[in-house]
């Protein structure tokens, strides 16, 4: 069985509790609303919300709302119902960012006031060439200089509209040589005349990530504001901001390794450009790494959270994690948990001249090998069938143990038949075998003779005619985007869906909205449930039988 891999914060919040240096712990999901959350995501969720879980604390949904433009209501909801959908509950209402920004305000005034701020008129790239470089100190803005008095009359003139975009950026003034480049006055505030989905025209300013985050933090009260690597070198100006404002209390930021996986992208940036292309069938396109894209090609919300538990929370940049092993999880959980059924992809139409034109049996079949609690269906077996395009050929290798001319294979939960005769059309492909039944053979080996294949079938009376959906990775090369000078359009798989007219046995008739199953000898299938709303049978596949995950 997988097992669980090591989580350093989790072990870190542990001792901290054994040790009584932590009281109840309250940690937050922050996503900024500009897309939809993907699997990288799901890592941060499944260790926030899981900390607040485990350790008996709160873990907040707050949303990172500093970037008007490119934000929107639609994506505040389709991440609310995500976080929701993989089982997790935050504490009290769902929080934004801009739920503060009155009190980002005053504190950014109070930093003016104490002549730790200025508003710098230099343009951003002016800016930009003044801050240097690794090798190069800053130099000071001929602006750092400004008085309070000035300052703050400058700020409420840019808070109430009265300078363009670009014109003027609130800075703190901290140390242009600072070796860390974060702390060369960072910017605080900057002037966009945008309309912001919770706040509406009320701000003409809106504040940098770095001046919203640590302090939102404070405000809510979290211990243990967990990030990824990339702003390891902002943690000495979440830690500036908190010891110069009067902060309620001072979180600790603490960063981990974000989760790059072979064939996927996580960069919502890049998904919204898949999304906006058309290049894919919306946010939630099975073959997405979103978790809405997961959850429509039949993952369940405890195999992501299984995944996420067996990748472990490290501090060291791991490389790619394969993604065998997301499948491995779901397939795990499919394994155990979805009733089986027959379905053929390919059609293929047998005849079976020994039994009558209206000859029905009905077989009683297990819902699940191992599971009495999934019930029994009914197969009927007639005189017609389909069987897969891929169970015949009419000159087989040696170790071919399905159809082929003269041979016998065992029908799935029934007889075994033999290959007599094969029809053709004009073009040479095969349209029709037909075959004869040892009716000596239900349920028993045959006289005197091994049968080794055994392949599903469905009587074309009884079939649900269907559509199938076979997914495949989006992407040919394990790091599509690693050349960050090439297109990594360039490497998508043109067989990443393949579409089949398939006929299901007819228990599938009443698969309800995203129900999930195994085609025996398949895969794994799930009810599409935007096609079930429209009355349609659509089957996504979610991935193969066969397991390459090597532990
Ligand atoms: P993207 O680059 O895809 O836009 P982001 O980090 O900008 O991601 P946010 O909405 O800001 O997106 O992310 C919310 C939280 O999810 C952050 O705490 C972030 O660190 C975390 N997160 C995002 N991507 C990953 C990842 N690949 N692995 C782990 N955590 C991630
Ligand atoms: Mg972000
Ligand atoms: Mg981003």
């Amino acid at each position: 069985e997988s097992s669980s891999a090591p989580n350093f914060i989790r072990n870190q919040i542990r001792d901290e509790i054994e040790a009584g240096r932590t009281g109840k712990i309250v940690t937050r999901f922050p996503p900024e609303p500009n897309g939809f959350l993907h699997i990288g995501h799901a890592k941060s969720i499944c260790l926030n919300f899981g900390l607040a879980e485990q350790f008996g604390g709160d873990c907040h949904l707050r949303f990172d709302d500093t970037n008007p433009t490119k934000e929107e209501q639609a994506y505040i909801d389709a991440i609310k119902a995500d976080v929701e959908w993989l089982g997790f509950h935050w504490a009290g209402p769902v929080r934004h960012a801009s739920d503060y920004f009155d009190r980002l305000y005053a504190w950014a005034q109070h930093l003016v006031r104490e002549g730790k701020a200025y508003v710098d008129d230099l343009s951003p790239e002016e800016i930009r060439e003044y801050r240097g470089s690794l090798t190069q100190p800053g130099r000071p803005s001929p602006y750092r200089e400004r008085s309070p008095e000035e300052n703050l009359d400058l700020l409420e003139r840019m808070r109430t509209g009265e300078f363009a975009e670009g014109e003027k950026v609130l800075r703190a003034k901290i140390d242009m040589a600072s070796p860390n480049i974060n702390l060369r006055d960072p910017i605080l505030y900057r002037i966009r005349h945008a309309h912001h989905h919770q706040t509406g025209d009320k701000w003409k300013i809106y504040p940098s990530y770095d001046f919203t985050h640590g302090q939102s933090d404070a405000i809510e009260g979290v211990t243990h504001s967990i990030c990824t690597l990339e702003f390891e070198d902002h943690r000495p100006l979440y830690e500036w901001f908190l010891d110069n404002l009067p902060v309620p209390v001072k979180p600790r930021q603490i960063e981990f390794a974000r989760l790059n996986m072979n064939y996927t992208l996580t960069s919502k940036r890049k998904l919204k450009l898949l999304v906006d292309e058309g290049i894919v069938d919306g946010w939630d396109d099975p073959r997405l790494p979103t978790i809405s894209g997961m959850r429509r090609r039949g993952y369940t919300p405890a195999s992501i959270r299984k995944f996420c538990e067996m990748i472990g929370v490290t501090r060291a940049d791991g490389g790619l994690v394969d993604i065998a092993m997301l499948y491995h999880a779901i397939r795990a959980d499919l394994e155990d948990n979805a009733p089986r059924a027959m379905a053929v992809l390919k059609p293929l139409k047998v005849v079976l001249t020994n039994v009558p034109e209206d000859h029905e049996e009905v077989y009683e079949v297990p819902g699940h090998p191992a599971r009495d609690d999934l019930g029994v269906r009914k197969v009927p077996f007639t005189r017609e069938l389909y069987i897969d395009q891929d169970d015949f050929m009419e000159e087989p290798p040696k170790k071919f143990f399905r159809l082929a001319p003269g041979k016998e294979v065992r029908l799935r939960n029934s007889y075994v038949i033999r290959c007599d005769e094969v029809t053709k059309n004009g073009a040479g492909e095969v349209t029709e075998l037909r075959c004869s039944v040892d009716f000596d053979t239900l349920g028993k080996n045959p006289e005197g003779r091994k049968v080794k294949g055994v392949i599903h079938w469905v009587s074309t009376a009884h079939g649900v005619p269907m559509e199938v959906r076979l997914y495949d990775n989006l992407f040919q090369v394990e790091q599509p985007d690693k050349d960050k000078d090439a297109d990594f359009l360039e490497h998508l798989n043109p067989e990443s869906l393949v579409v089949c007219q398939a006929i299901g046995e007819p228990s599938l008739r009443e698969a309800g909205v995203e129900s999930r199953f195994q085609f025996e000898r398949v895969g794994y299938f799930c009810a599409d449930r935007h096609a079930a709303a429209e009355g349609r049978l659509v089957f996504n596949r979610t991935v193969g039988l066969k397991d390459s995950w090597a532990k």
